[in-house]
């Protein structure tokens, strides 16, 4: 491996400044490591015992799993950080290309499958041939909104409500006021096809039916940079990540939770450790739920922007159950990523959004690591996967105790009716999560398992801002903030996060 000497540290005197960095998600690391190349000692703090945020790792039946993202666009936003250092991050762990990128299995037992062009066109002629020009329509739009949502405004900040109004005319002209399933519906007539290219939002705690279609932004961005898988699963790029932390002398405490950010005359000088301890800084970054940041950690700051009615008010994402198992039998016909979509889509959103019960027939995500590297697979034989459903948070006061393994059940049938017939007796071990573990794992308000939800009203300077505008010294990182949820928006937000810490002032 090749490595830089030094870091790249514009610091130049006097004593390198402190930063300390709450919360080892992928927004976290990436904004240590940008602090580090910048100069900065930096301790990186995390209430789990491993790094990663959701990103954790499970062992069920002898098998490794991924616990969460395990569908990675825009591979470069990782190639950038080893390279802040002088290193290839090919060296640190491979990136497996995807195909397809999705299958997605609708009710009626037919199926899409999504991938880069003309692939994707030769499936939409095969459903509906009198939507490929209008699939193209689609696409060229989402083109225009990807290069302004992702390439000039993507690692942008958004602290001032004047830049926010100088972006609107862009924003009006390109209809971002429109729902991603209200673009989607301009374009393409099959019903079917309608769902397939708006599931975006539901990668990052979305409904299609109201997210911002700006965020048709995910699919130019998978049709740039195609979709990959890390060679040993994500948690294997975790790990590299971790290496890289250790090279470039990144101080990581893990088990070790943030109680408070400890702040002096409006300014965080550093964070107080739950059980006691304190460690001292010129900066904090948090990258722990923004809501949690404001309502909780710190208490003695008369807050003027994020008050605890105001906290209330936001829409927070939805809630997951997901069900880790290894099978008896391997399902090699099965592809890497599936989404079994249920026989009512905007019924079961309304479940999820709008009146807070679980659906009796949801969509099922269904991650097969093994389809795109064999070496995932259970080292006794069988497969390994995990099988995903939305539901509310935990704001609809759902009983998980006994909600479980309801929600189960729904899935297993889902499943057997779709890619896994027969499933529930060939299982060999299982694990499950519900949103109750999201909230006290990862310390997320109402168990949402992408913070608050990307809706146009909470997104840009709407959305938690990356530098406080309540304590000077502090800064937010993550799926919380701006411009949002999804891998590559949070090694987004270490960008901006790196870029106005860089400019000091007010940006
Ligand atoms: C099951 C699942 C599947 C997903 N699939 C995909 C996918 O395929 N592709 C994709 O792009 N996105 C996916 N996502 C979304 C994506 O994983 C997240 O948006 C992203 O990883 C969040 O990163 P983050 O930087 O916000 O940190 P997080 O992952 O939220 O990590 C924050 C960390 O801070 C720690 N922390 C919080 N408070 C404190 C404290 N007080 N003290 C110390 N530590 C603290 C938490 O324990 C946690 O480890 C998925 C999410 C889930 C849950």
């Amino acid at each position: 491996m090749r490595r830089r000497d030094a870091v790249s540290a514009p610091h130049t005197a006097g004593p390198r400044p402190r930063a300390v960095v709450v919360g080892g998600g992928f927004g976290g690391i990436a904004s240590a490591l940008r602090l580090r190349a910048r100069g900065h000692d930096v301790t990186l703090v995390d209430r789990c015992a491993r790094l990663g945020g959701r990103a954790q790792v499970y062992t069920v039946g002898g098998a490794c799993m991924d616990a969460g993202p395990t569908v990675i666009t825009a591979p470069h936003l990782f190639d950038e950080l080893f390279a802040l250092f002088g290193h290839d991050r090919a060296e640190f762990v491979r990136f497996l290309p995807v195909s397809p990128w999705y299958r997605i299995r609708f009710h009626d037992g037919e199926h899409f499958d999504y991938g880069p062009t003309p692939r994707i066109e030769s499936e939409i002629a095969r459903l509906s041939p009198g939507d490929v020009d209008g699939y193209r329509r689609f696409a060229a739009h989402a083109r225009k909104l990807f290069d302004k949502g992702f390439t000039e405004l993507g690692d942008q900040p958004f602290h001032s409500f004047g830049r926010m109004l100088r972006t609107v005319p862009d924003l009006a002209r390109l209809r971002a006021d429109r729902s991603l399933y209200g673009l989607v519906s301009r374009h393409i007539r099959d019903p079917r096809l309608r769902t397939a290219l708006s599931l975006q939002p539901l990668l990052i705690g979305g409904d299609p039916h109201r997210t911002t279609c700006i965020y048709a932004l995910i699919h130019e961005l998978e049709r740039r940079w195609g979709v990959v898988f890390p060679e040993g699963g994500t948690g294997a790029l975790v790990d590299a990540l971790t290496r890289l932390l250790d090279l470039a002398g990144v101080e990581v405490r893990t088990g070790t939770t943030v109680e408070r950010i400890a702040v002096r005359d409006g300014r965080a000088v550093g964070v107080d450790l739950a059980g006691g301890g304190h460690l001292s800084a010129d900066v904090v970054v948090a990258n722990a739920d923004p809501a949690r940041v404001y309502g909780h950690m710190v208490p003695d700051v008369a807050k003027r922007r994020w008050t605890a009615p105001r906290l209330n008010r936001l829409r927070y994402g939805m809630g997951l159950y997901v069900l880790y198992f290894t099978t008896d039998c391997a399902y090699p016909d099965v592809a890497h990523h599936t989404i079994a979509v249920g026989p009512d889509e905007r019924d079961e959103l309304r479940d999820i959004f709008d009146r807070g019960r679980l659906c009796a027939t949801p969509s099922v995500y269904l991650h097969r690591p093994a389809a795109t590297d064999p070496g995932m697979a259970p080292h006794c034989g069988g497969d390994s996967f995990y099988a995903l459903a939305c539901t509310p948070n935990l704001r609809a006061g759902i009983d998980w105790g006994e909600a479980a393994a309801q929600v189960r059940e729904r899935v297993l049938d889902r499943l057997e009716a779709s890619e896994l017939p027969g499933v529930r007796g060939h299982i060999a071990a299982e694990t499950a999560v519900t949103p109750e573990h999201f909230a006290h794992a990862y310390l997320d308000r109402h168990g949402s398992a992408f913070r608050i939800q990307p809706l146009f009203t909470q997104s840009a300077w709407f959305r938690f801002h990356n530098r406080s505008e309540e304590v000077a010294g502090l800064y937010c990182v993550g799926a919380g903030t701006h411009p949002g949820a999804g891998v590559p928006g949070v090694l987004c937000s270490a960008k901006v996060v790196e870029r106005v810490i860089a400019a000091g002032a007010p940006a």
